[in-house]
């Protein structure tokens, strides 16, 4: 057990294998993204330091895949991966050699978990993994298979009871959130853009859980150009009371980085402070806590400059290596009307979850 957050060892999830794919030049997610990270990483020197350690990820079994994904749709993946030719969906193109690549891709999350339950390391963090997006029969957000829900499968096979799905993502994660939806075992706690205008269109604050799972499932969302001050407002309301009710013993993070203001897929106002003082709190809470049972996978965050920046923060936080946090300026403030809908955005949550759960508030 390791209660001390400030010396902590840390995975970096690695096989440059990972690069092995092809959306198109021209995709969001281009061949040569987790490559930059790895170098910027390597040239930083962080890579040599003593908590940090490079782990080669495993493929995903062909067994944990079946638990988590339909016959059909493997059968299609394996299909595309062998000929090359259809997509996975209209946004995620397929491409010879796709089964492997996304075995691998997700395999990062999976080997990060074995690494911290058999002790090697404190905490993983993955360049790639968070396919948030993914369902039990079909893909699509650049997404093929849901890394996260075989994720939650293999925790509970080994024991752990609680497991917290911290989603930071800029956009909704409509798929982990359909696994799960009726599941009190898991909570899921997704914070992103109006669905009305971003993709995938889904994660109303309404949408609580189903059956036992209700008050499980968690969405607030933010309007455009919403930043650093309403989303902290909104997770100091919403988070803290309702992670230490639901008691996790394993965290899974997404940090925000396409939540960040440079991102060129969506349209928050965030900068690196606010990513920081989520992953820091988590960080804090899991020692505290839940033994430091603290894994991260990057989720989106499609600006090359934030994606490579935010990964060794993030690294920097877990390790407690300490990187200056950069200085920044976004476009805009919040304004009285971005603080409206937030406030009441947050009241509405709190009104749909919170009695479900018996919890008090104001
Ligand atoms: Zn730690
Ligand atoms: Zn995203």
């Amino acid at each position: 057990m390791n209660d001390d957050p400030s010396h902590c060892s840390v995975g970096f999830m690695w096989d440059p294998k990972l690069e092995t794919f092809d959306f198109g030049a021209r995709h969001p997610v281009r061949v040569g993204r987790f490559q930059m990270v790895h170098d910027f990483l390597l040239e930083s020197g962080i890579l040599d330091t003593s908590p940090i350690e490079i782990i080669n990820p495993e493929p995903v079994s062909d067994e944990l895949l079946r638990k988590a994904h339909s016959k059909d749709y493997i059968q299609k993946v394996t299909e595309i991966s062998t000929t090359g030719k259809g997509d996975i969906d209209i946004d995620t193109p397929g491409f010879v050699g796709i089964l492997e690549n996304s075995l691998l891709a997700s395999g990062t999350i999976i080997s990060g978990i074995r690494a911290m339950h058999n002790r090697r390391i404190d905490h993983f963090y993955s360049p790639t993994g968070g396919f948030h997006h993914a369902f039990y029969d079909h893909g699509g957000g650049f997404c093929i298979f849901n890394d996260i829900a075989m994720a939650v499968i293999l925790l509970k096979e080994l024991g752990y009871e609680r497991v917290l799905i911290a989603d930071f993502d800029v956009h909704h994660g409509n798929g982990t959130q359909d696994y799960f939806y009726n599941d009190s075992a898991v909570m899921t706690i997704s914070f992103h853009e109006d669905p009305e205008w971003m993709y995938p269109h889904d994660g109303f604050v309404e949408d609580i859980g189903s059956d036992s799972g209700r008050g499980y499932n968690v969405n607030m969302h933010f309007p455009m150009d919403a930043g650093d001050d309403v989303y902290r407002y909104a997770f100091d309301e919403l988070v803290p009371p309702l992670v230490h009710f639901f008691k996790p013993d394993f965290i899974l993070l997404l940090p925000s980085f396409d939540a960040h203001y440079r991102d060129p897929l969506a349209h928050l106002n965030l900068t690196f402070k606010t990513i920081h003082y989520v992953a820091e709190w988590f960080h804090e809470f899991s020692h505290r806590n839940c033994n430091g049972c603290l894994g991260v996978v990057s989720g989106g965050g499609y600006n090359p400059e934030v994606f490579k920046t935010g990964a060794k923060l993030i690294i920097s936080l877990l390790s407690g290596l300490h990187m200056e946090i950069p200085d920044e300026e976004p476009p805009f403030r919040d304004d009285e009307e971005i603080w409206d809908i937030t406030r009441e955005n947050v009241k509405r949550v709190k009104d749909c979850v919170f009695p479900e759960l018996s919890l008090d508030y104001d």
